[in-house]
Parts: C-alpha cells; sequence; structure tokens
C-alpha cells in the first residue's frame, strides 16, 4: 500500500489513481493480448486505435471540429513549442504577452525566427498580474500567450482580442475549465501538468494556420508532417499517449463544467485561507489568481521552520514556491482531491495557533 501523500507538486504532478491502474496493467498484459504496451508496435492495429482515439477524445473535449482542427502527439516538450511554433508561423513580425518565465522563454526562441513585439508584459512586478490587454489591432502573423503561469500563480480569465491568430501554451491549465477553445488556432500543452506523465505534448491546431508557412521547416519542427502522417512521422510516445488517454476518458466523462466547478471551489478555499490568515499573504494579485498553482509567502516574523515541519507531519508534498519567486506555490490539478486541500488548510491554521 501506498503511504497517502497530498501531492501539491507542480509537475509531473498528481494523476487520477484510476490512469496509474490502468497504466499499470497495460504494462503487464494491454489488450489481453499477452503483450506489454511497452513493447507493441506503435503501428499495431491495438495501439493505433489508442492513438486515434485518444486524437479524437481531445478535440471532442476542447468541442473542436475534427474537420478544422487537429491533434497532435509530439515529444521536445512544451520547450520544442516554442520554436515549433516560431519556426513555422514567424515570417516578419509576432506579437507576445509576456507573463512569466516560459513566456520568456517562449520569446527567446521566436526571436531566432523574426521579430518579436512584446506587446505587454508584467515583468515590472515580477510577473505578479496578468496585463490588461485591450483590442489588438495590427496585423501580426500570431499572438502568443500563456494561459496559466505555473511558476507565478496568475492565469488569463478572458483572452485578448485579436484579427492575429492566437496561439497559447497551455501546459499547466489545459482541460482545468470550460473555455471557447475555438478562439485559438493553436494551443499547446506539455503533458505532464494535467494530461499525463511527461513525455507527450498535446497540439491542438487549426488547419488552416499551415497555409501560412513560407519558409522550409525540416520533416520533425512541421506542423504539416505531423499532421499528414497522423501524429506517427516517428514513433509516438506510446506510453504516455496510452496514459493520457485514460486520463481524457475520466475528464470527458466529468466534463470540463465540473471540473472547472471543482477546481474554482478547491483554489477558493485556499485563496480564502491565504488571505484571512496572519501569517501568509498571497503573492498574485487578486483578480488574476490561477485556479491551477496559487502561490504565497510567509509575512515576516513568522518561522518557516515551522510551518515545514507541520506540512511534513501531515504528509504534504510538493508546496514549496519556485526558486525564482520563494514561498510556497500549492498546485491543485483536476486530480487533487478536495480532502488534500483541506489539510493544507488545516496545516496553516494549526501554524497560526503557534502565535496567539
Ligand atoms: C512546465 C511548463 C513548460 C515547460 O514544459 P516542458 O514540457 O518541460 O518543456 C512550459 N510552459 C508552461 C506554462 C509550463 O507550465
Amino acid at each position: 500500500m501506498k503511504k497517502k501523500v497530498h501531492n501539491f507538486s507542480a509537475g509531473p504532478s498528481i494523476l487520477p489513481d484510476k490512469v496509474f491502474k490502468d497504466a499499470s496493467s497495460a504494462i503487464n498484459n494491454f489488450n489481453n493480448l499477452g503483450l506489454s504496451i511497452l513493447e507493441i508496435s506503435h503501428r499495431s492495429k491495438d495501439f493505433i486505435e489508442i492513438l486515434d482515439q485518444s486524437r479524437s477524445l481531445a478535440l471532442e473535449i476542447s468541442s473542436l471540429n475534427k474537420d478544422e482542427y487537429s491533434c497532435l502527439y509530439l515529444q521536445g516538450g512544451a520547450s520544442m513549442q516554442f520554436l515549433m511554433t516560431a519556426f513555422n508561423f514567424l515570417n516578419s513580425n509576432a506579437a507576445y504577452i509576456n507573463t512569466g518565465s516560459w513566456s520568456t522563454k517562449a520569446i527567446k526562441e521566436a526571436k531566432l525566427f523574426g521579430n518579436v513585439h512584446e506587446i505587454s508584459s508584467s515583468e515590472d512586478q515580477n510577473f505578479n498580474y496578468i496585463p490588461k490587454s485591450s483590442i489588438i489591432k495590427e496585423d501580426y502573423d500570431y499572438l502568443h500567450i500563456t494561459s496559466n503561469n505555473t511558476i507565478f500563480g496568475t492565469q488569463f480569465h478572458s483572452f485578448p482580442e485579436t484579427n492575429s491568430p492566437l496561439i497559447a501554451d497551455m501546459s499547466s491549465d489545459i482541460f482545468s475549465r470550460k473555455i471557447n477553445f475555438s478562439k485559438f488556432d493553436l494551443i499547446y500543452a506539455g503533458a505532464q501538468k494535467n494530461l499525463g506523465p511527461a513525455g507527450v505534448t498535446m497540439v491542438l491546431i487549426k488547419k488552416e494556420l499551415l497555409k501560412r508557412v513560407q519558409r522550409e521547416v525540416p520533416s520533425m519542427l512541421s506542423y504539416k508532417v505531423h499532421i499528414d502522417k497522423d501524429s506517427s512521422f516517428n514513433t509516438p510516445p506510446v506510453f504516455p499517449i496510452y496514459c493520457v488517454f485514460q486520463n481524457l476518458k475520466l475528464i470527458k466523462n466529468e466534463t470540463l463544467e465540473v471540473i472547472g466547478q471543482n477546481n474554482r471551489i478547491k483554489s477558493g478555499l485556499i485563496y480564502d485561507e491565504i488571505d484571512r490568515n496572519k501569517c501568509f499573504n498571497g503573492f498574485a494579485k487578486i483578480e488574476d489568481r490561477s485556479i491551477m498553482n496559487a502561490t504565497f509567502n510567509l509575512n515576516d516574523g513568522f518561522d518557516a521552520n515551522l510551518f515545514n515541519q507541520i506540512c511534513i507531519e501531515n504528509n504534504i508534498s510538493g508546496i514549496n514556491g519556485h526558486r525564482s519567486v520563494g514561498g510556497y506555490r500549492a498546485s491543485i490539478y483536476n486530480a487533487l482531491p478536495i480532502n488534500s486541500v483541506k489539510i493544507l488548510i488545516d496545516c496553516m491554521k494549526e501554524f497560526e495557533t503557534n502565535y496567539n
């Protein structure tokens, strides 16, 4: 029996128990074939079925039309998408909203391919807010945003209005709430935050966008090649895709509406405690707080060692803040039970009683 740990890790992170069970059983005996999922061909009928269903399911959950959009499972993480989006689509001028470390890294890669216009940024306040974007009238090759800033705990609660194609890094909040996915021309997400294990990146791409490609792109970095080859140009990451598929089935059954409600409840409980408790203060601006990653700090004069000790005693894992922000970060992805949130809140309350 695994010891019961409350896992607030930012990523790789918690997944539903059922995904672990299905994954273990597929490692031992996939589809009753007498073979492990780890040793079958990616061209076998049984795996192709998983890949096809998983691609359709992602589009179905997003309410995206499969004639208009394609779902790909690629490798190289979200970090590979930083350069792949630019390699394919940055012909002259692209716009980026800089909301944190991941946006900054995306911008750095894009500059290798063309002019990058950082049209707004929250760097002036260590990225503790989302710049309020008005309507963006200029024509760009695309506008790139990071929908949820995993490190800083901020999140777009509405999206910029633009006539340019909209590209989003949704690594840490994909399928955490119901949004209008069709506003976006390309969405990418490293799986290891809210979807599955590390090793696969989901891409949802509007096929129209391919018409804009002007330069010659190496096959492995070409969206067109991956779409034409049904996401099997080379060996896809078979096992992570299998795990993501198991999770997508759960997400579809639960529905994004209900998942979003639960995430708002869980994050609301934590933020209420951060605001009430005299020992802590929230990092992100209130209106931009993320429902996935809650960042907070200890107020001056309170003993971090004592709080850490209380957390350890209660099997709280993974709440240290990222090194660029410090303090604490509770990542409350879909699979984190509300009970874990309540235990963390109890720890915060217990800590406070030491100062009464
Ligand atoms: C984790 C993360 C990344 C980096 O993902 P890799 O798969 O490690 O490349 C990029 N963007 C966001 C928003 C993230 O949370």
